[in-house]
């Protein structure tokens, strides 16, 4: 019996019902010996309503502000789990995010934990009562100012409490089984992958597995807190996110399944459709230039992910440079870019929306030959043209359309042996 700290998503707590059946597997835990700290999301489709409503009201809200209302999405949701807990018999208390004693840097909208201080928290558990604790949220060390960590934050509120208090585990509870070789809900073959390395899982929340956030796999492995990804409809072992797959030891008392010998080549498929591409055009072949691009796009603060570019065709000293860029920012990559235009000398800019990025994730990427090829051979038997292509050690990626993205994933993952014989479940939610 140890030290749990319990995740549970937007979708585990959605409603009322959804609410009383988390509230009785909390107890459960609690009454089976366990120390259990509660982190929640906002309930259902909150944040977005919420979003919505600043929208309506305001086209550019203060930071300040919208975090302010973001925030109370995941107040709804702890007070009401703690009633409902109380209920049951068993002491539960609320805390926001700056009561728990998640300390931020002060960028609103995606801030960064600094420091986590729980007192509180430790205080509640040595009193017998079960606290939870508002996922997505701190307060700026600086401004003290409240702040949100970026979409799907809750994560990294509970892997942060688990490090600071020293968990035997971060269990995340979401409306899927675990973490699959490809998302069920696109790939209906897709395998529940019982253990993963935090460093495929990186790969994979980078190139889009909405399952966890990257943040989240980071901080894990820095304080190496093992997660669980886990349904919160079931009872099923779902899948342990770990250091090595060949040291099992931390998974002690945590897992029925024993240990799984051998690490896969593949861990599994990722897509990505919330990206778009920009294309400089006719960028004078010479040396400062991609300097020139990338830092314009830089100082705009935008992240860049694939980048291509070639060297001139003969004679003409001009080539082109494209990358992708999350789609929200394009119109300011684009504006960011036809400043510096008569500067760096380029023809033009083009941009485009309707792509997608599909990637194939795996450690035994290194050590096996034919990966490539394989992937490849999928993709072109599927009919699918490839537009971008863009490596690490343990990841391939392509650009593809975006109406190709559930060909090509379905594709490479039959091709890689990774199909499952059954249908993947799916019990609800949207996936984050
Ligand atoms: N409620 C926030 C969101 O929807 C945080 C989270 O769910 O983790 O992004
Ligand atoms: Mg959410």
């Amino acid at each position: 019996m140890g030290l749990i700290v319990a995740k549970f998503g937007g979708s585990s707590v959605a409603d009322a019902a959804s609410v009383l059946r988390v509230a009785k597997r909390v107890v459960e835990a609690k009454k089976a010996g366990n120390e259990v700290v509660v982190v929640v999301s906002a309930m259902g489709d909150t944040t977005d309503e919420l979003l919505d409503l600043a929208q309506a009201v305001s086209p550019n809200p203060p930071g300040r502000e919208l975090d302010m209302l973001l925030t109370a999405g995941e107040r709804i949701s702890m007070a009401v789990l703690a009633m409902a807990i109380s209920d049951l018999g068993v002491e539960a208390r609320s805390y926001t995010g700056s009561q728990a004693g998640l300390i931020t840097d002060s960028t609103h909208g995606k801030a960064r934990i600094i420091d986590v201080s729980p007192s509180r928290i430790k205080e509640a558990l040595s009193q017998g009562a079960i606290p939870i604790v508002a996922g997505f949220q701190g307060v700026s060390q600086d401004t003290k100012d409240i702040t949100t960590l970026g979409r799907g934050g809750s994560d990294t509120t509970a892997v942060a409490l688990a490090a600071a208090l020293e968990a035997d585990v971060c269990e995340i509870y979401t409306d899927v089984d675990g973490i699959f070789s490809a998302d069920p809900r696109i790939a209906p073959k897709a395998r529940q992958v019982p253990r993963i390395t935090y460093d495929e899982m990186m790969e994979l929340a980078a190139a889009g597995a909405k399952v966890l956030h990257l943040r989240c796999v980071e901080y894990a492995k820095r304080f190496d807190v093992p997660l669980h990804v886990r349904s919160s409809f079931s009872d099923k072992e779902g899948t342990f996110v770990i250091a090595d797959l060949a040291d099992q030891s931390k998974l002690k008392n945590l897992s029925t399944q024993g240990v799984v010998m051998e690490q896969p080549i593949i861990a599994g498929v990722a897509h990505d459709l919330s990206d778009a591409k920009v294309t400089v055009i006719a960028v004078p072949d010479k040396p400062g230039t991609a300097a020139a691009i990338f830092q314009a796009v830089a100082d705009a603060g935008i992240n860049m992910d694939l980048i291509v570019q070639n060297v001139s065709s003969h004679g003409t000293a001009k080539t082109d440079v494209t990358f992708t860029v999350p789609r929200a920012d394009v119109d300011h990559a684009e504006s960011a870019l036809r400043s510096v235009q008569s500067e760096i000398g380029f023809e033009g800019i083009e941009t485009d929306e309707n792509i997608a990025k599909i990637s194939l994730v795996g450690a035994g990427m290194r050590s096996h030959p034919g990966v490539s090829a394989t992937f490849f051979k999928a993709i072109a038997d599927a009919g699918v043209n490839v537009e971008m292509i863009s490596t690490s050690e343990i990841r391939i990626s392509v650009v593809t359309r975006a109406d190709d993205a559930q060909k090509t994933v379905q594709a490479v993952h039959t091709a890689f042996g990774l199909d499952a014989d059954g249908e993947a479940v799916v019990y609800g939610g949207t996936g984050r």
